[in-house]
C-alpha cells in the first residue's frame, strides 16, 4: 500500500481538488493508497476542510500540529502515521500533479529506494528558479548525489527510508542526500509542474541563506557526524603544524643571534628583534586555534559517544540465516 503524505499550511482552496485528482489517479491505475493531510498550523480553515474530507472518504485521515512547526516536521508527523510500505509526499498547492504517481511507482520498481521528482519546466518566478539552480548544483557537488531538483515536493520512497532518516527544521530539502548517505539507491524522473493557483508561496528569500547553512550541517552530519574529531582534529593539527613551524623558525633565529654572546662569542647572524614581527603573532594565533579545534573535537566525540552512535551508525538492507526470525 502507498501512503500519500501532504503537508498543508494555509491551502484550504486547493485541498478538495487535490484529493479529487489523487482519487482519479488511484482509480485509473488500481493503486491501493491512503492520504494523510498534515495541517502544519494553518490559520485559514484548512483543518475544517481536512476534517470534512476525512469524513467523506475513508482513505483520508488528518493530523493537526498544534502550531506551525515547518514542512520537515509536518512530513515527519505524516511518516510516523503512515501504514503503507511505500511513502509518497506531495505539496498541497496543486503544483505537483497526482497523475504522476504511477510513473513514480514504475521507476521505484526498477530497483530504487527513492524516486525524486524533477520540475524540468518549472513554473515559478525567476527569483525562485535561478537561486534554486545554484543551490541544486551546490548540493550535488558537495554531497556527490547528482540530482536536478533535490527539493522537489514530489517524491516516492520505501518505508525503510522514512524510518531511517531523521528530518527536522528545514532538512526536508535533503531527504535524497540523507537517504543516499545511508546507502539507499536514488533515481529521479522529470515531472509535470503547474503554476500555483491559490494562496501564496510559504518560503521567501530567507530560504537560501538557511538552505546554505543546512547544507553545511548535512555535509558535516553525513560525513563526520559519527566521528567529529576526524574533521575538527584534522583542522586542529593543521593549524598546530603551521603554528609550530612559524614559532620554530623564530626560535632558531633567536638562538643563532643570542646564544653565542651568552658564551662570550659573536652572534652567528644579525636579525631584527623577534618581538614585533607579524609572523610571531600569526604563529601564536595558529597554535591557539589548533589547540582549540583539537579540544573542541574531543568534546564533540564525548557528546557523540553518549548520544547518536547508539541509533544510527549503519543501515541494514537484508538478512540471511537458516532459521526463521
Ligand atoms: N508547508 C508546510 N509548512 C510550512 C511551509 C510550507 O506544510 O511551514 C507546505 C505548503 O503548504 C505546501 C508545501 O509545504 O504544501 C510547499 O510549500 P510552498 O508551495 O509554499 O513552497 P514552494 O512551492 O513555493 O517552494
Ligand atoms: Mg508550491
Amino acid at each position: 500500500m502507498l501512503s500519500i503524505i501532504v503537508p498543508v499550511l494555509n491551502e484550504h482552496e486547493s485541498l478538495p481538488q487535490l484529493l479529487a485528482e489523487i482519487v482519479r489517479s488511484g482509480e485509473r491505475h488500481g493503486i491501493g493508497y491512503e492520504v494523510i493531510f498534515v495541517d502544519d498550523g494553518s490559520r485559514d480553515g484548512s483543518w475544517d476542510v481536512i476534517r470534512q474530507l476525512a469524513e467523506q472518504n475513508e482513505k483520508v485521515s488528518g493530523i493537526r500540529l498544534r502550531r506551525n512547526f515547518g514542512k520537515a516536521a509536518a512530513l515527519t508527523a505524516g511518516m510516523r502515521a503512515a501504514k503503507g510500505d511505500l511513502v509518497l509526499m506531495m505539496d498541497a498547492d496543486l503544483q505537483d500533479d497526482p497523475a504522476e504517481i504511477s510513473n513514480f511507482l514504475n521507476k521505484l520498481n526498477e530497483g530504487f529506494d527513492v524516486v525524486n521528482g524533477w520540475k524540468q519546466r518549472r513554473l515559478d518566478p525567476w527569483h525562485k528558479v535561478f537561486p534554486s539552480r545554484v543551490f541544486n548544483w551546490m548540493i550535488s557537488r558537495l554531497t556527490g548525489l547528482k540530482l536536478h531538483d533535490h527539493n522537489c515536493g514530489l517524491k516516492l520512497f520505501r518505508a525503510e527510508v522514512a524510518r531511517e532518516i531523521t528530518i527536522y527544521g528545514e532538512l526536508h530539502r535533503f531527504i535524497p542526500v540523507l537517504a543516499h548517505a545511508k546507502g539507499f539507491r536514488i533515481a529521479e524522473i522529470a515531472v509535470h509542474h503547474r503554476e500555483r493557483q491559490f494562496g501564496r508561496s510559504k518560503y521567501g528569500m530567507r530560504r537560501f541563506l538557511r538552505g546554505f547553512l543546512d547544507l553545511l550541517t548535512v555535509k558535516f552530519l553525513t560525513g563526520f557526524g559519527q566521528s567529529p574529531q576526524h574533521m575538527l582534529g584534522a583542522i586542529g593539527l593543521m593549524f598546530l603544524g603551521v603554528g609550530f613551524l612559524g614559532l620554530g623558525y623564530l626560535a632558531v633565529l633567536w638562538l643563532l643571534m643570542n646564544l653565542p654572546p651568552l658564551w662570550g662569542g659573536v652572534p652567528l647572524i644579525a636579525v631584527s628583534p623577534i618581538g614585533p614581527r607579524p609572523l610571531l603573532a600569526y604563529s601564536i594565533a595558529a597554535t591557539l586555534l589548533g589547540g582549540q579545534s583539537l579540544s573542541l573535537g574531543l568534546l564533540a566525540e564525548l557528546i557523540v559517544s553518549n548520544t547518536v552512535r547508539e541509533q544510527a551508525t549503519f543501515s541494514i538492507s537484508e538478512r540471511a540465516s537458516r532459521h526463521e526470525e
